[in-house]
């Protein structure tokens, strides 16, 4: 049998596996032999030495050898037997909850036992609870343990030791053999990475001098080397990805300025150097016969809706469609409102699709679609339906990005596909993806940047205040808005509970309007009806409202310029990002604009650590790193995107120094070579998942 069959045969070929252990091992992503080579212990337990009583601290996890003086059973609020040991530097007690009459006779007086616990502090000293522990016979030398023992990451089911057992008689199986080494020689030299087989047996099974600080924080040069090579294969499969859009072609579309000059000489000011810079690249991408597949990242409030607008009408300069899509019907309608002001006078069509769009309006809109007189199509994901096929669409593009997954991302490319064509794709998102995630999750993408706010903006000054302060807050509002100005008061809440959210919200909303009476107040939140949200936020669009009670609905997108005053109450609920992007609703205007969290006192570390940051910066990009660092990648990218983004190693925030590494070493293979394919198969599990176009 060779090599590579050795490590793709199926767990049952291990003995004691049978069809039960195999479904429980599938649930740990366990299905080949290879699989248990990677599934790396989470940390290790030192069971080599013997610690002496006396250098026993708290919290640490010790082997013990020592004699019984005395064993009891004590009462009290929990019945537990408790062993005074001493192995004379010091005493030490064993506390069971649950044990049975044997175990009590067992451990009398003078007999001598190993143990291995946790140390903990206890009444009347330390204390070990419930440890594993043998009673040594005497004059037999009991062995210690000549490796670090692995503690694996299990499912119901399967005990560590089980579990143990199997990665051991894999690892023997695999002998002395090498596992194909898919980092390329160069590379392992240059990092002085161990060779895979080597790093694997170390891992599972680490020496007594291993560096064990390095393993715990997952910085040993042999975890170093496999994540390493995961990076690797993920951007590989992503680089594949595409390189396969790319054969297959897309419409090359001129810029002929014939619609977008008059769009841009009609508009109250002049594009910023950013947007100008980004709008020639889309521009440029879109003139090639091969998908663009570009993401623009753009704080916000930096004018990514021009460069939406400008790409669309590239599209229609060349008789074909455009679609826009957005996450919420909020943020699609005021798109579709905005678009259709701008470009009907210029005689461009636009069409509305969203899941309220219902009976003969849905229908007329269909049919325009399908007929493409519907030359700009603006919707939510309603645009994905079945029935929603377009004439001739040949740009997409895709407002806030991480609100949709990947696979979604995918659906609508496929719409436009015709001829053996694709659409053009650009995605845009104000949720800056901090550099070291940006190559991973979207290393399919080219990416632009708008690293500039259109002038006359003053950044937002963010306060932070008590909530024993609400009644100057309260007034605060009132001020403001008494200037002629508006506000956003915001309600959050910890709990997942929309319905909770929304009710903090209306009681809110009737306490404000009674200590505000002679303001107009609106309230919006997740459980009004799409029409009725929409009512409300075009009457505070229109300033038939002064402020605007909501939940996190408003989080992405609306944007009302007279708006210079947002309260928030409870901001150390929410994650920085969010924060971020509620606050950019206000400072869209040229009026010095103000953010208040208003929180409530105790705040935890990491809130508190949250509402600094918010206070000392609006750089969306610095937020975004910072989040990162709190809250982990998943969370930044959102769940929807996490399902591209599981590493079975790797980690990004702590690998994310590798990055760019990867980067290099990856675009120096190939990559349909054997050795992406092969690193594909050995880490990518759904490798479909970003090889299909
Ligand atoms: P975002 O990047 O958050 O989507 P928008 O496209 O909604 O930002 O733009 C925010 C506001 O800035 C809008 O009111 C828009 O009309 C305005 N705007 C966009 N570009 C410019 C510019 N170059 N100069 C002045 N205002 C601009
Ligand atoms: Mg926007």
């Amino acid at each position: 049998m060779s090599v590579q069959n050795v490590s793709q045969r199926g767990v049952k070929d291990l003995k004691g596996v049978g069809t039960a252990l195999a479904l429980k091992l599938q649930k740990l992503g366990i299905t080949q032999l290879q699989d248990l080579f990677f599934h790396l212990p989470a940390r290790y337990q030192d069971r080599t030495r013997l610690s002496a009583i006396a250098g026993l601290m708290p919290s640490i996890e010790a082997v013990i050898e020592a004699e019984v003086q005395l064993c009891d059973i004590q009462m009290g609020r929990r019945r537990s037997l408790l062993c005074r040991v001493h192995d004379g530097t010091g005493a030490l007690t064993l506390r069971f909850f649950h044990f049975n009459a044997a175990q009590k006779n067992q451990l009398t007086k003078g007999v001598r036992v190993r143990c291995f616990g946790e140390v903990r502090p206890g009444p009347g000293g330390l204390e070990m609870v419930h440890p594993e522990y043998r009673v040594l016979r005497a004059g037999q030398d009991e062995p210690l343990e000549q490796s670090l023992t692995p503690i694996y990451p299990l499912t119901e089911g399967i005990t560590q030791s089980r579990l143990r057992g199997l990665i051991q008689q894999a690892l023997q199986l695999l002998g002395s053999q090498p596992l194909e080494e898919l980092l390329p020689q160069t590379e392992l030299n240059h990092r002085a990475y161990p060779a895979l087989t080597d790093a694997l047996h170390f891992l599972h099974q680490p020496p007594v001098n291993a560096d064990q600080q390095a393993l715990l924080s997952g910085t040993h040069p042999a975890q170093r080397r496999l994540a390493f090579e995961e990076l690797l294969a993920h951007n590989l499969a992503l680089r594949l990805a595409r390189t396969n859009i790319q054969k297959v072609g897309a419409p090359a579309l001129k810029a002929t300025g014939r619609i977008s000059r008059p769009f841009l000489a009609q508009l109250p000011f002049q594009l910023t150097d950013a947007q100008l810079r980004v709008a020639r690249e889309v521009a440029r991408d879109m003139n090639r016969p091969v998908p663009m597949l570009r993401l623009v990242q753009g704080d916000v409030g930096s004018g990514k809706t021009m460069i939406a607008v400008l790409a669309a009408l590239q599209s229609v300069e060349n008789g074909r469609q455009a679609a826009v899509m957005a996450p919420t019907e909020i943020l699609a309608e005021q798109h579709y409102l905005n678009f259709k002001s701008w470009l009907e006078p210029l005689g461009v069509e636009v069409s509305w699709l969203a899941g309220k769009v219902k009976g003969k309006a849905r229908v007329t809109v269909l049919e325009q679609i399908k007929q493409g007189s519907g030359q700009v199509v603006v919707g939510t994901h309603a645009l994905f339906q079945d029935e929603v096929q377009f004439k001739d669409l040949a740009m997409v593009v895709i407002d806030e990005q991480h609100r949709f997954g990947v696979d979604q991302r995918l659906s609508l490319r496929e719409k436009g596909r015709q001829d053996g064509m694709i659409p053009h794709q650009l995605i845009m998102t104000a949720t800056p993806i901090p550099r070291t995630l940006a190559m991973s999750a979207y290393a399919d993408l080219d990416c632009s940047i708008i690293d500039e706010l259109p002038p006359g903006r003053t950044p937002v000054m963010t306060l932070a205040v008590d909530d024993t302060r609400r009644p100057q807050i309260v007034q605060r509002v009132r001020q403001n808005c008494q200037q002629g100005k508006q506000a956003y008061w915001v309600c959050t809440l910890i709990e997942e509970s929309e319905a909770l959210e929304c009710q903090a919200a209306e009681t809110t909303a009737i306490e404000l309007a009674q200590a505000l009476p002679d303001l107009r107040i609106g309230l919006v939140h997740g459980r009004l009806k799409p029409q009725e949200k929409a009512e409300i936020m075009a009457r505070f669009k229109a300033h038939e409202l002064d402020l605007l009670v909501a939940t996190t609905v408003i989080e992405v997108g609306v944007d009302v310029p007279n708006a210079s005053l947002m309260i928030i109450e409870n901001p150390d609920r929410l994650g920085l990002s969010q924060l971020h992007q509620l606050r950019g609703r206000v400072g869209r205007g040229s009026q010095e604009s103000f953010c208040v969290l208003m929180y409530h006192a105790p705040l935890s570390r990491n809130g508190r650590e949250r509402i600094s940051v918010m206070r000392e910066t609006t750089d969306g990009f610095r937020i975004a790193e910072r989040d990162l660092e709190l809250r982990g990648p998943g969370e930044v990218l959102g769940t929807r995107q996490t399902g591209m983004m599981q590493f079975r190693i790797a980690d990004l925030q702590r690998d994310a120094d590798l990055m760019e590494m990867v980067h290099s070493c990856a675009s120096g293979i190939s990559t349909e070579s054997a050795r992406a394919l092969a690193l594909g198969r050995r880490w990518i599990s759904d490798a479909e998942q970003y090889a299909q176009v």
